[in-house]
């Protein structure tokens, strides 16, 4: 499930590729989203200029002037920039095109987990912002007995963090993903939140992560890089070479990987 870095990726690529082109036609193609699609929202739309793109967490927003489009791409959605012209049938999964007149940005969505429109929910700190600190997790922890990892992927606590880099950060922090979040010391805070904030700067930096069948691609249809530096996530043995372990308790309804000597 794409993350804050993967999200990003898109982001970039959408503003560069996209800013300052007019939308000309939108194709909805299927009835059946996950959440109906807001087609008021989408229809009014054409003619306007794109402004920019904006990243909230996992969220995307196309804006254009005082409109804009919220996105988020579900479990295994994914938004591909094209050179052919909207309307082409035979793309399995396609929930909608946006044309801007050359190129068509693509919205596939084999699982139909994604969201189109609608307003952003609340959100935590953005993991980059300098409003998350060390004292930022000290608070938000205190009295919390929830498995730290839980809180960790909680949107409202903390934005753009899923399974993959609260993983990692959980890992490089050394502290396991069980442990009440409210019993966490002051020098572990400050690992997890430096393990945060390297994980997400490396995870934009190499474009996001590819891993299982739902693999991630940017809008160009390329890869990302950062599961090549994952350190236990989807992985047997650690990087620091001992036997990984899984919680027997589900975390955020799965078990949670972790290394049982590195991580206490
Ligand atoms: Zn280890």
């Amino acid at each position: 499930m794409p993350e804050l870095p993967e999200v990003e990726t898109v982001r970039r690529v959408l503003e560069t590729e996209l800013t300052g082109r007019t939308i000309t036609e939108i194709v909805v193609r299927t009835p059946t989203f996950y959440r109906p699609p807001p087609r008021a929202a989408l229809t009014g739309l054409i003619g306007k200029t794109v402004t920019g793109f904006s990243r909230r967490g996992k969220f995307l927003s196309l804006l254009a002037g005082e409109r804009s489009l919220v996105l988020h791409l579900g479990m295994s959605g994914r938004l591909t920039l094209t050179d052919r012209p909207a309307g082409n049938r035979s793309v399995k999964h396609c929930r909608f095109e946006i044309g801007f007149g050359g190129k068509t940005l693509r919205f596939v969505d084999p699982r139909r987990f994604g969201r189109v429109g609608g307003p952003l929910p609340k959100f935590g700190p953005e993991p980059l912002d300098p409003a998350f600190t060390p004292d930022f997790l000290k608070a938000a922890f205190q009295g919390r007995k929830a498995a730290i990892k839980a809180l960790l992927m909680d949107q409202g606590v903390l934005a753009g963090l899923g399974n993959i880099y609260a993983t990692e950060a959980l890992f490089r922090a050394g502290i396991r993903p069980s442990r009440p979040a409210g019993r966490l010391r002051r020098a572990e805070l400050e690992s997890l939140h430096e393990a945060i904030r390297f994980v997400i700067r490396e995870g934009i930096r190499l474009r996001g992560s590819t891993l299982d069948d739902e693999a991630f691609l940017d809008p160009y249809g390329k890869p990302g890089g950062f599961q090549n530096r994952v350190c236990i996530y989807g992985r047997r043995e650690g990087a620091c070479g001992h036997s990984l372990a899984k919680t027997k308790r589900p975390i955020a309804s799965r078990s949670a990987v972790y290394c049982p000597v590195c991580q206490k």
